[in-house]
């Protein structure tokens, strides 16, 4: 036998020999049968998270996005030394205050839409059996304490 590491019995795609470093079989990671199942358990784990990336980003309005970015970059910069670390706890506070006031203006849209539901609860059909309403040992305290 040779010293040589040896190389995937596969054939490509393209219809060249796959070149990787066989594993422990003829075949390397990517194309030994035995290994199908772990090799589709991490592909679905890979798509998962990439998913879960892409899910945060769409959530994150665009502001906060170049917030993040600029952040990160700071950091980068203050921990190579090309940045004063004033000027990176300068930018860090300056984002701190940019979340804080986006979750105020998410607070407030989570009130209206609370009060917006509340409002049509109120409006329903009284004639209609709701399991929507308040607990009965809490229609007691109507009166002013
Ligand atoms: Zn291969």
């Amino acid at each position: 036998m040779s010293n040589h590491p040896k190389t995937c019995a596969a054939t490509r795609k393209d219809g060249q020999r796959c070149t990787a470093i066989a594993s422990k079989g003829d075949y390397c990671w990517f194309h030994d049968p035995l290994v199908s199942e772990e090799r589709d358990a991490a592909r679905v784990r890979g798509g998962q998270n990439k998913a879960t990336a892409v899910r945060v980003d769409r959530l994150l309005p665009e502001t906060l996005r170049a917030s993040i970015t600029y952040t990160v970059r700071a950091m980068a910069r203050v921990s190579a030394g090309t940045m004063k670390p004033d000027q990176g706890a300068a930018i860090a506070s300056l984002g701190s205050s940019l979340v804080r006031q986006y979750e105020a203006g998410v607070r407030l849209e989570q009130l209206a839409s609370i009060e917006d539901l509340i409002v049509s609860r109120d409006t329903d059909d009284p004639d209609e059996p709701s399991t929507s309403r308040a607990p009965a040992a809490e229609e007691d305290d109507h009166g002013i304490a």
